[in-house]
């Protein structure tokens, strides 16, 4: 197999799979690692704004979503408490779809590899990127990356990581650290079968010390996400009966706590275990890239995913990257003249990059703090229920309703030739 490349992808997620994508249709060598074999469930509600839907045509997969995914998302619900507040969500501005719609990750990550290994991507999974080390004198990358026992080293000029953000790094030299905090948020999902929630209605739910959110998705079944601090978690857990898991004491929280969570599950069952990750640490990490490896999705910042944005962030970052990258052809070059290239698209790419999402971050954080605190949404239900479209609103500001404006520039021209495949 051959062991040098002009980029190498860390991670096939969202980012990472569309980025591999974009490079390959751009006409670049990609190697794609992925540590865990696919088809693999994700803790993620699953929705897809429709704003991305522009941007899965051209990379293609716009037919595979269409036939797969749950229905169209019309409404949008705040389920706190006792309280039910429904609106209507605003229709995507331009073109049709004008609504988003909810795709497992079992498929939607699936198909995007998929996608890159037919554009050309050479896909090592599951492979472990463990190290990231600088050649010298700006000549690249070299990444070294673990299969069982087998070991690779591989080398690229240019290094993409987009291996999320609740796993252990590859080092890079760079210091690494979490410690558990108790206002960690800790994520959960699990699927459910014969649910009474309504076909393309979006819950948000609201609950002391979380939030989180149910959707119809995939093959009829109702996918149930959420985050919950870390001391509250642990305060139901010690309440819990003895031997249930972590997401059998939140199930328990929300059913006890949320009135249209009780209702939409009062006939369901629970399909598969519940599945945990994190902790989240929403914010902006990009400076981390800066001289190294370019970062994007969740490695590059993390929103809180009350608003549903983390796709979009994954899929609009990698194009972002992609773009700046495919108008530097000398990036791509193992010399200094490459190094000095790839600084520069780093540098427009970071300030690209907040000026797409820095605001969608903070209005994020806004609605999560907010829900997790029963006292401000108790405040501030009776305005809503005057006023429910302020809930469409929110949804408006928040970046469904407008198209990811940023392609086609005519920079990635074999991508758009490329899409119909
Ligand atoms: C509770 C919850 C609900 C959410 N709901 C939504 C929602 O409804 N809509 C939405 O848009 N977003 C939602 N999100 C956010 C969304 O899941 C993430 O933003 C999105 O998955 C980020 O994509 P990514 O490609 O950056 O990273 P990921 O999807 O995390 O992919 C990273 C990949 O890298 C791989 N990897 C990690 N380390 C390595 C390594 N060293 N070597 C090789 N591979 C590696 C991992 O196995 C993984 O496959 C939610 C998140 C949570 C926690």
């Amino acid at each position: 197999m051959e062991h040098r490349f002009e980029a190498i992808v860390i991670g096939a997620g969202p980012a990472g799979t569309s980025a591999a994508i974009l490079l390959s249709c751009a006409g670049r060598s990609v190697a794609i690692l992925e540590a865990r074999p696919f088809p693999r469930r994700k803790v993620c509600g699953e929705c897809i704004a429709a704003s991305n839907l522009p941007l899965l045509d051209a990379l293609g997969l716009g037919d595979s979503l269409r036939e797969r995914a749950g229905p169209e998302l019309r409404r949008v619900a705040l389920w706190c408490g006792e309280a039910s507040i429904i609106a209507a969500l605003p229709a995507r501005a331009e073109g049709d779809p004008a609504w988003g719609r909810a795709l497992g990750r079992e498929h939607l990550d699936g198909l995007l590899l998929a996608r890159a290994r037919t554009a050309g991507a050479t896909v090592l999974q599951p492979w472990r990127a463990l190290a990231i080390r600088r050649e010298p004198r700006g000549g690249g990358y070299q990444v070294e990356a673990r299969c069982g026992e087998a070991e690779l080293a591989l080398q690229a000029p240019v290094i993409v990581r987009a291996n999320g953000s609740w796993e252990v790094p590859p080092s890079d030299g760079t210091l690494w650290s979490r410690s558990h905090r108790a206002s960690d948020l800790l994520g959960f999902k699990a699927s459910f079968r014969n649910t009474r929630l309504e076909s393309g209605l979006l819950p948000v739910l609201g609950f002391g010390g979380g939030y989180g959110g149910m959707v119809v998705g995939s093959d009829g079944l109702t996918t149930l996400a959420c985050c919950i601090r870390r001391d509250r978690l642990a305060a139901c857990r010690s309440g819990a009966t003895a031997g249930a898991g972590a997401g059998e004491a939140v199930e328990a929280l929300l059913l006890r706590e949320c009135r249209g969570v009780r209702e939409a599950l009062a006939s369901a069952s629970r399909v598969g275990p519940w599945l945990a990750a994190g902790p989240l640490r929403p914010g902006m990490r990009l400076e981390g890239g800066i001289g190294g490896a370019f970062l994007i999705g969740n490695a590059a910042g993390e929103v809180h995913p009350i608003i549903g944005e983390g796709i979009s962030m994954a899929l609009q970052s990698s194009w972002l990257l992609c773009e700046e990258l495919a108008g530097r052809p000398d990036a791509f070059r193992a010399d200094p003249w490459g190094e000095i290239c790839r600084r520069e698209a780093q540098q427009r790419y970071a300030l690209r990059w907040c000026a797409h999402f820095s605001r969608r971050m903070r209005l994020a954080a806004c609605f999560a703090h907010a829900a997790m605190r029963p006292g401000i949404t108790a405040a501030v239900l009776p305005l809503l229920r005057q006023a429910p479209a302020l809930l469409g609103f929110a949804a408006r500001v928040s970046g469904k309703t407008r198209s990811a404006a940023i392609f086609p520039t005519g920079l990635l021209p074999g991508l758009i030739q490329g899409s119909s495949s």
